[in-house]
């Protein structure tokens, strides 16, 4: 797989901050912000500025103690350095880097104290020294539960980015980067039509070139147009659209479970605040997961009318953008819709 740097990162509103704090930190280490947090959901490019970030310095300081390691093996790692007696060992691995970059930090949660022990005097190694430290996590330090309190508060010592779904021009940019040294031809439109496809997830537009690229290869054809893309994105949209048989009330159900609201008052035009936050999450929901029409979804909410519908889509869409706990309570409804 091509390197991971910042040259093949594009930049959009989503992700300029925690990139701008990615390349201070591979400038001048431990000088800045340490620890750097940065967070977000799926497929938006953590691994990748994490990534960046240790092959600038390789580059750079070709003999700098650089380590990555996703949170999941450190732990293996601590585990199995323990059970063989070999402790001495993993500290001066891990005690001795100059750059120490964790992947998706979530995966210590609810880990055994020791482990989250023998991490925290890693870190408090590390930190004292003034090396520095780069984490990633699904969600922001405060929404880390099953983690030890001391722990959260030094992530949040540093900076702390957040990186956000990018926008409809950077998927545009994102998409022309990726396919531009291909030996296929995408026309703009084509582009645009996947960009609309897949919107909130970097790994499924790769998904989506790479279908399609193997379809053109197969059929010879060089000129990818909209419908040689569409025709090769069916299966992947099809495991979308799985989903799509999801009858709205299921979804009324498990919003109304979580938020304790009744059915009823979903369906009503109580104005109460956590009645309208159920109502606008499972409108949300009914718009994101089901194939039913605008009208059809304001019907099956009481009858309210489509405008009502949109607007709640877009007022949940905007707030997740901002809220990590609002999303995080979404993903989880979504698991339990699914
Ligand atoms: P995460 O770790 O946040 O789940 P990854 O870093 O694994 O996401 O990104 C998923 C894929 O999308 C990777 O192949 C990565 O290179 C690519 N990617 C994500 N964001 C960008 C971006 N802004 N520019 C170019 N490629 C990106
Ligand atoms: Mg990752």
């Amino acid at each position: 797989k091509e390197k991971y740097t910042f040259d093949n990162f594009i930049q959009g509103d989503g992700n300029v901050w925690a990139k701008s704090a990615a390349l201070a930190v591979s400038e001048d280490l431990a000088l800045t912000y340490n620890p750097l947090f940065i967070y977000g959901g799926p497929g938006l490019g953590k691994t990748h500025l994490l990534n960046a970030i240790g092959n600038e310095i390789l580059k750079n300081i070709p003999d700098a103690r650089v380590k990555y390691v996703p949170a999941e093996s450190f732990i293996n790692d601590f585990l199995d350095h323990l059970r063989l007696g070999e402790m001495e060992k993993f500290k001066k691995t891990y005690r001795s880097l100059d750059l120490l970059l964790i992947d998706d930090i979530q995966s210590l949660s609810g880990k055994k104290v020791a482990t989250q022990e023998e991490f925290f005097n890693t870190f408090n190694a590390l930190h004292d020294k003034q090396k520095q430290i780069v984490l990633t996590s699904d969600r922001s330090p405060k929404h880390l539960e099953g983690l030890e309190e001391r722990l959260v508060t030094r992530f949040s010592w540093g900076l702390t980015q957040h990186i956000t779904p990018p926008e409809f021009e950077t998927r545009i940019a994102i998409l022309q980067s990726k396919t531009e040294h291909l030996n296929y031809n995408f026309q703009n439109d084509t582009l645009e039509y996947l960009a609309g496809q897949f919107d909130s997830n970097v790994r499924d537009l790769e998904g989506a070139i790479n279908d399609i690229t193997l379809v053109a290869r197969v059929k010879k054809i060089k000129d990818i147009t909209i419908d040689v893309a569409a025709e090769a994105i069916r299966a992947r949209k099809q495991d979308v659209s799985q989903i799509l048989v999801i009858p709205i009330d299921k979804i009324q159900n498990e919003v109304g479970n979580f938020y304790g609201v009744s059915v009823k008052e979903m369906k009503g035009s109580r104005r109460l605040q956590n009645i309208v936050l159920a109502r606008q999450v499972a409108m949300y929901l009914s718009r994101e997961l089901t194939d039913n029409s605008l009208p059809k979804i304001g019907k099956e909410f009481g009858g309210k009318d489509h405008t009502t519908v949109i607007h709640a889509h877009a007022k949940i869409k905007s707030l997740i953008d901002e809220d990590d706990n609002l999303r995080l309570e979404i993903e989880s409804i979504k698991k339990k819709i699914k």
